[in-house]
């Protein structure tokens, strides 16, 4: 029979994907002789299982369940709704994949009118034991009986101010006995029943209002924005409680075992004495750091230490620790990997390595690549003259500026309009998810570093600055003060993630430096790779940049966008508007030194390395102004009547337009067609190139240039064009009397040029898959339209479970591949086989690239660094070694 059912000790890490992220760690802690309060997991199978049932616990499963209760209730001598000795257990969700906040938790179930005296008998402490059970109403209340926790905040504060009291911990037995019948009043008021008394009711229901949680509407963001499998579910855990709340000897807290910030091996965290769990995390008190315990429980945080380096050793990364301290007794209640800044992420992968507790491939494949994009975030200018209004804690790194919003809604709304928004909130909760994803950075009064803000920023990479308590906001007004300073909604502010700092206005920012380790990490990566780098740039300053980010090569320069400078434009119009032969000679004759200076700037920047030069692509009426705008001018000289001779030129220019345009301009006149029709401007390209590289050869530099000609159909083009090079070449060669070395080959941009690779591998001696416009050929999807129409569709309706401009269609696109792949080098083996599309610098189609063989990928430089770390990772996931290695 199935089993849907485990006590922790019946688990282990590996059965993650059963017991999800938490169960799968409480299992192994628990068999590695940690102390971890007993309990026992239910499965994500049994979640599926849940909604199968139309949204019902099957009594196979119930069954189970109780069956493993009565285990536990022997294990630990409690029993739930025991008049004498209660057990009270804990209720949370676990998915697979870390889902932090976005589900449900209840904690002390077990509670009713006759436990709770039993437990304030047995803990001689009945404030306590009504703490705890107005907890759990509130918590059950709003969880399973789904009323919402305000109303019950609000009764909760009612009574404090009849108190006379601030803090929760502050209240007397009597206050919170009147709060907890308040609570029950309205829980009867808004459910027509009253409060479930029966322990095992509670527990029932309790599990399947966490099963529920799996599809609430945050949990359903962040599985999108994170790309989780949205069938997967999550299991629950149930564990006997331990209260951190029953004391000042008592406690609960989150740590890291390393500063999950800076990556700095020192343990980092926070905790609260007297006080449970979601305190901490819902940043309701602000908590003392970690160190602080060193001294109030000595003893407490030495065994802490230790057995957060006993997990750290054990699950040989950085550990995310929760744990309660109960009457002086240390308990851990969870553990997972850390989530970390891309920063620390470095540092940490380095260290570890360093310190010889992992492989130099594991330090790689810890690195998310996507996170070494945030070390190339903007940082506020160090040199800068700050006015600072204000300093919280410094939760997730990097800067920015946008103007203030105080709800997650119109951040959104804002965001969606391109407008960059700061949000400004007392603390965020999961709710807020969407206006988060929606804003530059955010700004919060009151949380720590590991509140939900703090974490939620931190995992998106976007600055937060956290616990800023000098700022009292005021939704009503929608302002916030500093001091004696009103900031009001729309007004622009800048925080500093990094340090903390809050400051009116913009301020000037700055490019990062890289850290030794980063540079180090990227060497470890050439070590494994087998796929070489290249960039994608078109003059030298980028080419320089790419040197500097570890590009062995230019794999794309796109030489249209050297005809758009002021100075070349209207020699560039000349040509296109050319009547014959004679006149747009002519006019590239005064391109050719221009085109000549840009490829000669471009290869002594690249001398040594590759530089594949594409020849002209775009459509020619690129280059001209647009239909509409000529009209609007023709038509005001016609009737100003002023200047005829403009006029007429004007006109001329509209009729040329009219006569270029096309309807469908990607599939119109561009590419090597231009080169068919327009023979001599490819000619004075390729003489450019030739002339360029003769100099720099003449000048002791070696060059290797690579004439690339664009969206080619066949051999046919292929061999008119080579025919060309090699002439021009020659010619060149003989003129100056130098050789050097160059190659001919093409892009492989449509799905005719892919099918035909092994034809037209006997002339092209090298390829480069254009996969932008090989995945707009491919499916027949605009690259300009698909996305702003209809592409958020696919991706909803799941037809597509990617942008496929962003990452490689494998199933299509990645299928042409293959087959020009294969036939490429069965006609030419050796064939040199790369990829310049923008897939080229995103970490999944680079593992795609790997596999099916590719000898390079190139990119922008910013990402270059992204892919040598992606490529070095899909060779080491294969147990392949490469590179220097
Ligand atoms: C491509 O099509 O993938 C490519 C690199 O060329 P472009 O984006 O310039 O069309
Ligand atoms: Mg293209």
């Amino acid at each position: 029979m199935k089993k849907f059912v485990y006590l922790f000790n019946q688990g282990c890490a590996e059965m993650r994907s059963l017991l999800g992220g938490k169960g799968a760690n409480l299992a192994e802690m628990t068999n590695i002789g940690l102390p971890v309060p007993p309990g026992m997991t239910i499965t994500t199978a049994a979640c599926k299982e849940y909604y199968q049932n139309n949204k019902k616990l099957p009594a196979t499963i119930i069954e189970e369940v109780r069956q493993n209760l009565a285990h536990l209730e022997q294990a630990i001598g409690k029993k739930l709704g025991d008049e004498v000795n209660p057990l009270l257990v804990s209720v949370r969700s676990g998915a697979v994949f870390s889902m932090p906040g976005m589900m449900d938790t209840i904690l002390n179930l077990g509670l009713n009118e006759k436990t709770v005296q039993a437990l304030a008998k047995n803990t001689n402490n009945l404030s306590f034991a009504y703490d705890s059970y107005r907890r759990f109403i509130q918590m059950f209340g709003d969880v399973v009986l789904e009323i919402h926790k305000h109303d019950f905040e609000q009764l909760l504060s009612e009574h404090k101010k009849k108190q006379g009291v601030i803090y929760d911990q502050e209240m007397s037995a009597e206050t919170l006995r009147a709060v907890i019948d308040s609570y029950k009043v309205l829980v009867l008021e808004r459910t027509g029943s009253p409060f479930p008394e029966e322990p095992i009711e509670q527990l029932f229901l309790s599990i399947e209002a966490v099963f529920r949680s799996w599809n609430n509407d945050r949990a359903f963001i962040y599985r999108n924005l994170n790309k989780i499998d949205h069938e997967l579910g999550t299991a629950v855990n149930i564990q006997s409680m331990v209260f951190g709340n029953m004391g000042n000897d008592c406690g609960t807290g989150v740590a890291f075992t390393r500063n999950p910030s800076t990556g700095e091996n020192l343990l980092y965290g926070e905790y609260l004495t007297n006080a449970q769990g979601e305190d901490v995390v819902a940043g309701i008190r602000t908590p003392q750091p970690i160190a602080k315990l060193a001294q109030e429980m000595p003893a407490v945080y030495a065994q802490f230490a230790k057995i957060a380096n006993i997990l750290e050793t054990h699950y040989k990364n950085v550990q995310d620790i929760e744990f309660t301290i109960e009457k002086g007794t240390l308990y851990i209640l969870q553990t997972r990997n850390g989530k970390r800044t891309a920063q620390a992420g470095i540092k940490i992968a380095h260290d570890l390595a360093a310190e010889g507790l992992i492989s130099k491939q594991d330090a790689l494949l810890l690195i998310e690549p996507a996170q070494l994009d945030q070390l190339l975030h903007r940082q506020i200018d160090p040199e800068a003259k700050l006015d600072i209004m204000a300093t919280g804690l410094p939760a997730s790194p990097g800067a920015a500026s946008g103007t203030v919003v105080f709800d997650a809604n119109h951040a959104e709304e804002l965001g969606k309009k391109g407008q960059k928004v700061m949000l400004v909130r007392t603390e965020t909760t999961p709710d807020d998810i969407h206006g988060i994803i929606a804003a530059q950075g955010i700004l919060t009064s009151r949380g720590g570093m590991t509140s939900h803000a703090a974490v939620v920023a931190r995992g998106m990479g976007k600055p937060c600055v956290c616990g800023c308590e000098a700022i009292k906001i005021n939704y009503h007004t929608k302002t916030f003060i500093i001091g004696q300073t009103i900031i009001s909604e729309g007004d622009l502010i800048s925080i500093d993630g990094t340090t903390g700092r809050v400051m009116l206005g913009l301020v000037p920012m700055k490019d990062p430096e890289l850290s030794s380790e980063y540079l180090t990490l990227l060497d470890w990566a050439d070590e494994y790779k087998r796929l070489e780098v290249r960039a994608n740039a078109d003059n030298p300053a980028d080419a320089k940049r790419a040197l500097d980010f570890g590009a062995k090569g230019i794999g794309l320069t796109r030489t249209e966008h050297m005809f758009m400078g002021q100075d070349r434009l209207p020699f560039v119009q000349d040509m296109i508007l050319a009547e014959n032969f004679e006149e747009r000679s002519k006019a590239l004759s005064h391109l050719l030194p221009m085109q000549e200076e840009d490829f000669y700037g471009i290869l002594k920047v690249m001398a040594g390395y590759p530089v594949c030069v594409r020849l002209l692509d775009p459509p020619l009426h690129e280059f001209l102004p647009s239909m509409n705008e000529l009209l609007i001018e023709t038509t005001k000289l016609q009737m100003t009547g002023e200047n005829m001779q403009l006029l007429a030129e004007k006109e001329g220019l509209l009729r040329k337009v009219r006569t270029l345009h096309e309807s469908n301009p990607m599939l119109g006149h561009r590419g090597c067609r231009l080169g068919i029709t327009f023979p001599e401007i490819y000619e004075m390209q390729i003489q450019a190139i030739c002339n360029a590289a003769a100099r720099l050869t003449l000048e002791g530099y070696t060059v290797l240039p690579e004439i690339e000609i664009p969206l080619t159909i066949g051999i046919a083009e292929m061999n008119f064009f080579k025919e060309k090079i090699d002439s021009i070449a020659k010619a060149t060669m003989d003129k100056h009397k130098v050789t050097f070395h160059y190659t001919s080959g093409t892009m492989i941009e449509l799905p005719r040029a892919a099918l035909l690779a092994g034809e037209l591998a006997e002339s092209a001696e090298f390829f480069s898959f254009g996969t932008n416009d090989l995945t707009q050929t491919c499916l027949g999807f605009s690259r300009d339209d698909a996305e702003g129409k209809f592409l958020n569709d696919y991706l909803e309706m799941k037809i597509l479970a990617d942008n496929p401009f962003i990452t490689l269609d494998q199933k299509g696109v990645g299928k042409l591949m293959e087959i020009a792949v294969e036939n490429g080098r069965k006609t030419r083996p050796g064939l040199l086989i790369g990829i310049c599309g923008e897939h080229g610098g995103e970490a999944r189609s680079i593992a795609f690239c790997h596999q099916i063989g590719l000898d390079f990928v190139s990119c922008s430089p910013y990402r270059v660094p992204i892919a040598r770390l992606a490529a070095a990772q899909a060779a080491i996931s294969k147990g392949e070694t490469y590179g220097t290695k």
